[in-house]
């Protein structure tokens, strides 16, 4: 498995490793919604599962190829949609979006962002879900995303 010495990003430390195990989840997923996974979709999310690190807006456009109608509203849309359907991530200080692993359970979308190699690490933060959620509700504001970013230094970058 190669998996294990890739370097640390946001991608499947739940859902199957595979890619195509990993689009065919979130097709089920997203068709349990009622919502329909379509071709600019799952490639989108193929091409952020394949990025080492987080992928830009633009990239995506580059990388696109068989796909040549492809115009930025396009990719934005698509990009809005898995965020909306949980199966990915935007970074804002990194304008980048990460597939997310998470998609199917409890987590809050914790990234721990390196400053050196741009590394992006989500974590579950399950107890710091709950307690955003709470302070969220009491405040009386109806929560539909919240993205924590924390920047340091990976393991990796640390050694
Ligand atoms: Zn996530
Ligand atoms: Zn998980
Ligand atoms: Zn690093």
């Amino acid at each position: 498995m190669a998996h294990a010495d890739t370097p640390l990003h946001a991608n499947t430390p739940c859902s199957p490793q595979d890619v195509d195990a990993f689009l065919n989840e979130a097709e089920t997923l997203v068709a349990r919604r009622g919502l329909k996974m379509t071709r600019i979709r799952r490639k989108v999310l193929r091409l952020l599962l394949e990025s080492p690190e987080p992928a830009k807006a633009y990239d995506l456009l580059d990388n696109l190829d068989g796909e040549g109608s492809a115009k930025p509203p396009t990719i934005y849309r698509a990009l809005d949609f898995l965020q909306e359907t949980g199966l990915a991530h935007k970074i804002e200080s990194l304008n980048a979006y990460v597939a997310c692993g998470h998609a199917s359970h409890n987590h809050s979308a914790v990234f721990l962002i390196c400053n050196s190699c741009n590394a992006a690490e989500e974590l579950h933060a399950t107890s710091t879900n709950k307690a955003l959620r709470a302070e969220t509700e009491a405040a009386g504001f109806t929560m539909t995303r919240a993205v924590i970013e924390v920047r340091g230094t990976c393991r990796d970058c640390a050694a």
